[in-house]
């Protein structure tokens, strides 16, 4: 049996899966915030309740909103700030008396999808958070790919490429929290979306709420949308030259916007070095289970 673990800064869930990844057990609860030790009690906690209920052992893999430093071993670039500077695997391994897994989240998503999702069966999978922010990950042969310096994916913090004159001017009025300007997050995420459309609109919305109104053929939020677009595939295509992965996942709030899936591949080619493009770009089947389901497949078939 394997049991993933999927570290938010609001839930911690649990999953517990069979070898043939049929799931056995789930349940999630709220996160201990700005409290580590909490964290730790919550996961341990959540890892012997999946083992009671299921009455198996299993290996645990968990995703972060973060990384491992692989120089340092401890936590670094995750949003929920206290798990930052840790050694979360090892105080893991310790409680639960066995090798606890970690990656970062949207890794999870990759592996999770490249497992028995929409990549399965790819031998290349580049996959995309596009909710609050905006996350990617690697998984090469069904393993996450965490690279050299454990940021593999963090594409989202590269600029915008081919920026126009008014993307210029959101570059400038929008600056991402990680301390630079122009982020591709700072575009596509489902934030991103809703302020470019408040800067259309004069009006603060939701995402969804802005797709509700371009489906009723509102002006402003059919060209918010349509920027929103141009910038996603101009984003990939940026990938597609550097790895050119077989097939790219959607997962996240914005991921359930369909129109997406038929545009954007289409809007991706001129964009690509020579004009020839046929990535497919798919939603994640397992959608907010993904993560949690990549958890539990960081470990091998037992
Ligand atoms: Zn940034």
């Amino acid at each position: 049996m394997r049991i993933g673990v999927d570290l938010g800064g609001t839930k911690i869930e649990v999953i517990a899966l069979a070898n043939d990844g049929q799931e056995l057990f789930r349940h999630r609860i709220a996160t201990p915030r700005d409290d580590y030790q909490q964290t730790l009690q919550a996961i341990s906690g959540l890892v012997r309740l999946a083992e009671d209920k299921t009455g198996q052992q299993g290996s645990v893999g968990v995703g972060i909103p973060g990384t491992l430093s692989p120089f340092t071993g401890l936590v670094k670039n995750a949003n929920s700030t206290w798990l930052n500077g840790q050694q979360l695997d090892k105080d893991l391994s310790v409680m639960l008396a066995r090798e606890v897994r970690l990656a970062n989240d949207a890794n999870c998503l990759a592996v999770s999808e490249a497992t028995d999702g929409a990549g399965a069966g790819k031998a290349t999978v580049f996959a995309v958070i596009i909710g609050t922010g905006c996350g990617a990950g690697v998984a090469i042969n069904g393993q996450a790919h965490a690279g050299g310096n454990g940021i593999s994916g963090e594409w989202g913090h590269n600029p915008l490429p081919w920026m126009d004159a008014d993307e210029l001017r959101f570059r400038a009025e929008v600056p991402c929290y990680c301390g630079k300007q122009g982020c591709i997050e700072t575009f596509i995420s489902g934030t991103g979306f809703a302020n470019d459309y408040a800067r259309l609109s004069g009006n603060v919305l939701k995402g969804h709420e802005i797709m509700l109104l371009a489906e009723k053929q509102d002006e402003t939020a059919k060209l918010a949308i349509q920027r929103y677009e141009m910038r996603l595939a101009k984003s990939l295509a940026h990938v597609i030259n550097i790895f050119d992965p077989d097939v790219i996942v959607l997962g996240g709030g914005m991921s359930n916007v369909e129109r997406l899936y038929q545009r954007v591949p289409q809007q991706v080619k001129p964009w690509v070095f020579g004009g020839e493009c046929e990535t497919p770009i798919r939603k994640a089947v397992h959608g907010d289970s993904s993560g949690v389901r990549g958890a539990a497949w960081l470990w091998p078939p037992v």
